[in-house]
């Protein structure tokens, strides 16, 4: 069996990941790809959740620029991830991966509540675990859910998968042509050198736990597996 770098991981898919090229909404075959893939890494042995966003349907910031009350609108956010949740449980049994979905907001008709100690008996069991509703509470993102659920259920690595960037660079990449890529990075050198890995919620949470993150393009082939597998893909935030 191939030997893999981690034993359990989380994976962070942001809202963006569900709508692929279509660039709106959910694309089931783009479902299917990451579903494969998910299938690929349980049978590999490894234990894996999944925190997804939902910025493809809603964000709490953009529904209060517009006028709406920012608590309100931001459970709506949280509602948002819940159908995104659904869609990739679907992709996934439909492949053939046991899954669960709890949610860390009561819905109780179609996800189970967010129980670590349970949440961690199904990755025991070879079970896809998909984290839903985000944190529970406004003002906060799937980021931050995602470093906080990594370190709850133990995870040895947070693996966030990015759209149309493929690491951590010196600077913007879109923005400035002498930006570099950096394949290896301390927690503390990206804090002081600013390097936005995410926000600073999520990232103190890493870096105070000496949470592993690696930050790779979804869209490259096998990225999950590959990352997964420890190769060098995307870029490594590591205290190590
Ligand atoms: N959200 C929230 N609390 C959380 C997580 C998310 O209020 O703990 C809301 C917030 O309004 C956010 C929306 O859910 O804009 C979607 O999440 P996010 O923007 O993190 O999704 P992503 O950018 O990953 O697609």
């Amino acid at each position: 069996m191939t030997s893999t770098k981690y034993k359990r991981v989380l994976l962070k898919l942001s809202g963006a990941s569900f709508s692929g090229k279509v660039g709106h909404g959910i694309d089931t075959d783009t479902l299917t790809v990451i579903a494969t893939q998910i299938k690929r890494v349980i049978e590999m042995k490894v234990g894996i959740a999944v925190v997804v966003g939902g910025g493809n349907i809603w964000r709490g910031a953009t529904a209060e620029q517009k006028g709406m009350d920012r608590v309100t609108a931001d459970y709506a956010g949280m509602l948002a991830t819940v159908i995104n949740a659904l869609a990739l449980q679907d992709a996934l049994e439909k492949v053939g991966v046991p899954t669960r979905t709890q949610s860390a907001i009561g819905i109780q008709q179609v996800a189970e509540l967010y129980i670590r100690r349970r949440a961690i008996r199904h990755l025991e069991k070879g079970r896809a675990v998909i984290f839903a509703g985000g944190t529970g509470n406004p003002y906060m993102t799937t980021d931050t859910t995602a470093a906080l659920r990594a370190v709850e259920i133990e995870a040895e690595v947070l693996l966030m998968a990015k759209n149309n960037v493929d690491g951590i660079y010196s600077a913007d990449p879109h923005r400035d042509s002498n930006a570099k890529k950096l394949n290896k990075v301390s927690h503390l050198e990206a804090l002081n050198r600013r390097l936005n890995v995410m926000d600073t919620t999520a990232f103190s949470l890493c870096l105070e736990n000496n949470l592993p993150i690696v930050v790779f393009d979804l869209q490259a082939p096998r990225s999950i597996e590959r990352a997964v597998l420890g190769e060098n893909i995307g870029t490594i935030v590591s205290s190590e």
